[in-house]
């Protein structure tokens, strides 16, 4: 896999924190580092150039909803989902394991593959462990994930084993069907929040030679002491040399927490979720702009922020267009927020570099009123 790299440049002495650098076909991503999603081949209400300013270097985009709409024949007749989107920079696409389980009704699960009802025209369709990975083949991205039965919490223990345990299964199918050299294909640790099924999950997916490995079936309704627990049991049983992903997980203090246990990458919907609800990520707080103490208040959302919506705007006019519901408003917000949370895995990797993590981050893991979620 000639194509895909990761070097460490830093360990923390204190901490499994670490500083690295990941090559893929489309560029690098400096680690640890946020990545922002672009679920259906954009990430909502900003441009790819947009996006660029904001320091994201690697961005997501997920199967199950570009395989409803517009399908990926069509991704593929506009050049792939790079060309297509017009981002030429490092790419991932998730395997729909996670939204098939999440977000569809009326679905069957079999051995070989889930079946369910298309929320757009109700037609039953079926995505098995080859359809995933022949759609994220065709997709393209740079990164693409094993398609994994992500059990919903609370489960009983005989049902996340046998989640987790099929995930292994479909996985070797996934393995036997990826068709891309210039594609790396990571695997899924599951195994809900009992810690012995991670142990062993994440052991013996460390005993396949895989150009990264992910942690999935976090931040889906556990508490936020188990969804810690689960990762410093598992991240460091995962290959040192290879790039450790936490799916959906992006708070400051999640992803402090993580970091601290050896994961890399982050990624997750609140920054653009929150701005379309007209909320400012500022420095760990949650900022409601529709609040009347920011209507005459000329000051930009962050003066320490040098994005460009903090450059050339005021909390007042992004108040006003809050109020007015214009969409420049959700744009602002988003690049704004983006670009806080970009900002804040960069400072903690400058900080890895400097052997300064625990010193200059320690305090956002023992303060759970740090947690925003
Ligand atoms: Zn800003």
């Amino acid at each position: 896999m000639s194509n895909f790299s990761f070097r460490l440049v830093a360990n923390c002495s204190q901490t499994q924190a670490r500083a690295g650098v990941f090559s893929t076909p489309h560029g690098i991503v400096e680690t640890p580092r946020f990545m922002p999603v672009g679920t259906l081949a954009n990430v909502k209400t900003v441009t790819p150039a947009q996006l660029e300013d904001t320091g994201a270097q690697m961005i997501l985009s997920n199967t199950y909803h570009l395989h409803l709409q517009p399908g990926e024949k069509i991704v593929a007749g506009g050049g792939g989902l790079h060309k297509f989107m017009a981002w030429n920079g490092p790419m991932l696409t998730d395997s729909g394991g996670f939204q098939v389980f999440s977000l569809s009704e009326m679905r069957k699960i079999t051995e070989e593959g889930v079946v369910f009802r298309s929320p757009h025209d109700g037609q039953m369709i079926k995505l098995t462990p080859e359809k995933s990975i022949e759609i994220q083949n065709i997709l393209g991205a740079d990164v693409i994930m094993a398609f994994d039965e992500c059990p919903p919490y609370p489960a009983t223990y005989q049902e996340v084993t046998a989640a987790t345990d099929r995930t292994y299964r479909w996985l070797e199918r996934c393995i036997m069907s990826h068709q891309r050299l210039d594609q790396a294909l990571f695997p899924i640790v599951q195994g809900g929040v009992y810690l012995d099924l991670r142990t062993r999950a994440a052991t013996d997916l460390a005993k396949l030679d895989m150009p990264g490995y992910a942690i999935g079936g976090v931040s889906v309704g556990e508490p936020p002491e188990l969804m810690a627990q689960i990762v410093r049991t598992t991240a460091p049983l995962l290959p040192r040399n290879k790039p450790r992903y936490l799916m959906g997980v992006g708070t400051y203090r999640e992803m402090v927490i993580a970091i601290a246990a050896g994961v890399d990458l982050f990624d997750c919907v609140i920054p653009t979720r929150w701005a379309r609800h007209g909320t400012a990520m500022v420095q760990g707080e949650r900022w409601n702009l529709k609040n009347a103490k920011f209507r005459e208040d000329f000051a930009p959302i962050d003066e320490t922020c040098h994005c460009y919506t903090c450059s050339n705007f005021s909390r007042a006019y992004v108040s006003h267009l809050v109020r007015s519901q214009e969409i420049l408003a959700y744009t602002l917000l988003s690049i704004h927020n983006i670009t806080e949370l970009i900002r804040f895995t960069q400072a903690i990797r400058e900080s890895i570099l400097q052997n300064r993590f625990l010193t200059d981050f320690g305090h956002w893991m023992n303060d759970p009123e740090k947690d925003l979620e």
